[in-house]
């Protein structure tokens, strides 16, 4: 979001918080560059995204999951969940000003890993060994968590 002082587009999300009704999100955030806070209101929007997936099957595009999918690969490493949704919202903010309102799941899983590229070269290598498998980041998440048991019961 660009700061409202000085025009720089980095800005941290301090707080989020949800009006009564759960209709409008308000973040607190503050500019990266300069320092200065300011508030941003999020409403459900008319136009939506659509993401196409590998069945052909359509369904509205879930920022929550691309956000559980990088979780679930950058686990245990240095990322923060303000990372994570940084570039959930970054995903989100590019279909919509390039009115890709169409996007298939493979198309979304390469701008995740473009950016995991640049922040973390392990999270990006899960990301592309198993997330590339899959249909859905269910299964995913499926997958890490019987990984996680086999792992757990080796250990005894
Ligand atoms: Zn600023």
């Amino acid at each position: 979001m660009k700061c409202p002082k000085c025009g720089s587009l980095n800005d941290k999300v301090l707080e989020t918080r949800q009006s009564k009704e759960g209709v409008v999100i308000k973040r607190r955030r503050e500019c990266l560059n300069c320092g200065y806070r300011f508030t941003t209101y999020e409403r459900i929007e008319e136009e939506y995204i659509e993401v196409i997936k590998k069945n052909n099957t359509v369904e509205p595009f879930n920022k929550e999951k691309i956000i559980r999918g990088i979780l679930l690969a950058s686990k245990n490493r240095p990322i923060t969940q303000e990372q994570v949704r940084q570039i959930a919202d970054d995903i989100e903010k590019y279909l919509l000003d390039e009115g890709k309102l169409k996007v298939s799941s493979a198309e979304i899983g390469d701008l995740v890993k473009n950016r995991l590229k640049e922040l973390d070269p392990v999270s990006y290598l899960r990301f592309v060994s198993v997330f590339d498998g899959f249909e859905d980041i269910k299964d995913f998440e499926e997958f890490i968590k019987s990984f996680e048991k086999k792992n757990l019961d080796t250990k005894g």
